[in-house]
């Protein structure tokens, strides 16, 4: 029998469908209902939310070791995602945060100041523990993005399909320079919802063009969202 944090880890690091329950974005209020282990998410902290009031904070600035190359990207249904053995680090509340995974949400899952971006990219953490951080970052409808480009030029366009990167590139490559942020605890957006997870939304906005936009969203066939749960008194801190 598999522990807790294993079956929890293996749902979100791995692009498997939960056994014995698959879910879509057609009706995310029911997903509770799906099965016993998706209980979770009918929770009172549950992502992705509207940043709609902060609080300053005395944060510590994030540190990113993200010298670690996109080498493969995977389309899963519900989205696509590049996972990581090994060497990207974000280091947090004193504790090493591996990088297990990134992928993409169209359009953006949180929303700051009511806002949402046409595009959010979530970096998906976990600690020795199994406890979990996800650094989201928003994409505006603008320039023509050149990290992006790379990973364009190799999207998966069959569910199930993965794909070599033509150009592999640097993590790092998709950071901004400026990494002030917002903090927030929160949940899974996807089943199985779990709670506890480590949310900090990157202020600095990067830009996509018009096409990777519309490349992206029509390679999913659907918006792959969640929409936005109540905060139920949670505070949002900044630096
Ligand atoms: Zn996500």
């Amino acid at each position: 029998m598999r522990s807790f944090f294993q079956v929890f880890s293996l749902s979100i690091l791995s692009s498997s469908v939960w056994a014995g329950a698959d879910w879509d974005y057609h009706h995310p209020e029911q997903w509770n209902t799906l099965s016993p282990n998706f209980a979770a998410c009918s929770g009172h902290n549950q992502s992705p939310i509207n940043i709609e009031r902060s609080v300053k904070a005395d944060l510590k600035p994030l540190q990113f070791s993200y010298q670690i190359l996109i080498q493969r990207i995977h389309n899963n249904g519900h989205t696509v995602q590049v996972d990581f053995e090994e060497g990207g680090e974000l280091m947090l509340d004193g504790d090493r945060f591996q990088l297990k995974q990134f992928h993409l949400h169209t359009p953006s899952e949180n929303k700051i100041h009511g806002k949402q971006y046409p595009l959010e990219i979530h970096f998906v953490h976990a600690n020795a523990k199994g406890e979990l951080a996800v650094v989201g970052m928003m994409y505006a409808q603008g320039a023509e993005n050149p990290q992006l480009a790379r990973i364009w030029n190799s999207l998966p366009k069959q569910k199930g399909q993965t794909v070599e990167l033509k150009q592999p590139q640097s993590v790092n490559h998709l950071l901004p320079k400026n990494l002030d942020y917002y903090r927030f605890s929160g949940s899974l957006t996807t089943p199985p919802c779990s709670e506890g997870v480590r949310w900090l939304i990157l202020k600095e906005i990067q830009t996509a063009s018009v096409k990777q936009i519309e490349d992206f969203a029509k390679l999913l066939g659907h918006p792959n969202n969640r929409p936005v749960q109540p905060l139920n008194g949670r505070i949002v801190v900044e630096n």
